[in-house]
C-alpha cells in the first residue's frame, strides 16, 4: 500500500492506496440520483486504489489541431472551440494519479482562487480546485459533478508517492 503526501509539506493526501496496473474503464452513468442525494458518476477507481492515467488531464484545453476532430476534453464533455470550427482538447498535465475522491476526505481544502460553479459537484474545468490541507499548495483536481467522471487526479509533480503499512 502506498500514500500520497505533499511535495511541499509532507503532508498526508489520501488513506493507504494500492495500485492498480491502468486506469480502469469509465463506469456509465445516467444522471439519477445516488441513494444519499449526490448526484455524480460510480467512481473510475474502486476505494482504497489509485491508477496513473497516461493521458493529458484537465485544463488548460487548447484547439485540436484536426479541425474535424470532435472528441471529448475531458470524458464526457466536448468542448466546441470558442475562436475556431473546431474542437478543444486538454493540454493538461499527463500521468496524473487518479483516486477514488472519498479517500481524500479532510484531507484536501477546496481552492480559494478556484471560481467555477458547477451543477451537482466540482466540473474540473479550469484548473486544480483542491489544495493541501496543510500548505494550500495546489495538488489535485477534482471532478464530481453530474456530466463527468467521479475522480480526483493529483498533480504528478505536487505530490510524493510513499510505502505505507
Ligand atoms: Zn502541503
Amino acid at each position: 500500500m502506498n500514500v500520497l503526501l505533499c511535495a511541499a509539506c509532507g503532508h498526508r493526501l489520501t488513506e493507504p492506496l494500492r495500485p492498480l496496473p491502468g486506469l480502469p474503464e469509465r463506469p456509465e452513468y445516467g444522471g439519477l440520483k445516488n441513494p444519499d442525494g449526490s448526484r455524480h458518476a460510480p467512481s473510475t477507481v474502486p476505494r482504497g486504489t489509485y491508477a496513473v492515467d497516461p493521458e493529458p488531464s484537465g485544463a488548460p484545453f487548447v484547439p485540436h489541431p484536426d479541425p474535424e476532430w470532435a472528441g471529448a476534453a475531458i470524458p464526457g464533455v466536448c468542448i466546441s472551440d470558442p475562436d475556431g470550427d473546431g474542437f478543444l482538447m486538454s493540454a493538461g498535465p499527463r500521468d496524473t494519479l487518479v483516486t477514488h475522491p472519498e479517500d481524500t476526505a479532510g484531507r484536501l481544502s477546496h481552492n480559494p482562487e478556484s471560481s467555477e460553479i458547477g451543477c451537482c459537484g466540482a466540473p474540473g474545468q479550469e484548473g486544480p480546485n483542491r489544495v493541501c490541507g496543510c500548505c494550500g499548495g495546489l495538488v489535485a483536481t477534482l471532478f464530481s459533478d453530474c456530466y463527468v467522471p467521479y475522480e480526483i487526479h493529483f498533480l504528478p509533480d505536487a505530490v510524493q508517492v510513499e510505502a505505507a503499512e
